[in-house]
């Protein structure tokens, strides 16, 4: 599972798909919750890439 921020969706995804072999859940991060920082950038993340629980 991993979290990023809008522009880094399709990067999480790509990565994903690699690792995986299989397309991702995407979810948004309620507002409330959006505590931690992109996987690839300082921004705060957005979307949820992966399995949906936490
Ligand atoms: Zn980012």
């Amino acid at each position: 599972m991993m979290v990023c921020c809008a522009e880094h969706l399709e990067l999480a995804i790509d990565v994903y798909v690699d690792k995986m072999e299989r397309a991702p859940e995407i979810s948004t991060i309620p507002v409330d919750k959006q505590e931690e920082s992109c996987e690839f950038c300082t921004r705060q993340a957005e979307y949820m890439v992966g399995n949906e629980c936490f």
